[in-house]
């Protein structure tokens, strides 16, 4: 079995679906669209959002609005735990106690350091902008210094993680495979839909390369 990070970290329940190498939680953690961000607060109770995310190297960053007070907990030291999910398939078992789904999940846990540094702050406004859409970054005013001061930032190193996938088809009980019902996989896939330019757009303005492929 691959080796936990931390005994926190460790996956418990079906431990050959878990992995640790950051190759692995990487490509979750940059494939996952959203991530639920949970901690607690400074009266003790348990508080999560999701929230928008990015990547960079081994640092992952997250951003709100520095007026929401939960965040300002997470400045102040409350640890964190993200969880990234990708449903890949609905597993449809014969039997309802052995539904379940195929998917790629990573739990984070750690403190988040409020980014204060002008290029880091850069970097992480153009990361999450990327992680939204590839070559968005290129294109969107990036934050001026008074957008920055409305911002909190947060890098989270990516170093107590986990991640766990499933794969395969149903695995139902011996004696309900003679049952005369369908059971299989349904994929799931999160797709763009057409693009819909804004109603207030300059004319003339074409759809952008990077969100027609996207598209596509
Ligand atoms: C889309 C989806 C649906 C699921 N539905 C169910 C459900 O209905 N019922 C259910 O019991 N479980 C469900 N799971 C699995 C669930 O997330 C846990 O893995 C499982 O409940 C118990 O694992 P455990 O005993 O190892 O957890 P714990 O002992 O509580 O976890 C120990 C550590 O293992 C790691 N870990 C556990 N689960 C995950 C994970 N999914 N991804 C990454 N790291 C993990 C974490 O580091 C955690 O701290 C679902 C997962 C996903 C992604």
């Amino acid at each position: 079995m691959p080796e936990a990070p931390s005994e926190r970290a460790r996956v418990h329940r079906l431990p050959e679906r878990a992995a640790y190498d950051r190759g692995t939680i990487e490509a979750i953690l940059d494939e996952a669209l959203i991530c639920h961000v949970a901690w607690t607060d400074g009266e003790g109770r348990a508080r999560a959002l999701p929230t928008i995310h990015a990547r960079v190297g081994d640092t992952l960053y997250l951003h709100g609005s520095r007026a929401a007070r939960a965040w300002r907990a997470v400045a102040a030291g409350a640890e964190v735990c993200v969880v990234a999910t990708i449903v890949d398939a609905l597993v449809l078992a014969r039997s309802a106690f052995h539904h379940s789904m195929n998917y790629r999940s990573v739990v984070l846990y750690g403190h988040g350091r409020e980014v204060t540094d002008t290029d880091e702050l850069m970097t992480a406004a153009r990361a999450i902008t990327h992680h939204v859409l590839p070559g968005r970054e290129a294109e969107a005013r990036m934050p001026t210094t008074e957008e920055f001061k409305q911002t909190i930032l947060f890098a989270i190193p990516i170093a107590e993680a986990a991640a766990k996938i499933r794969t395969g088809p149903p695995k139902d009980d011996e004696a309900d495979l003679e049952l005369p019902i369908w059971a299989g996989l349904l994929p799931v896939e999160t797709r763009d839909g057409a693009p819909q330019p804004s109603p207030d757009l300059l004319e003339g303005i074409e759809i952008p390369g990077y969100v027609v492929r996207h598209h596509r």
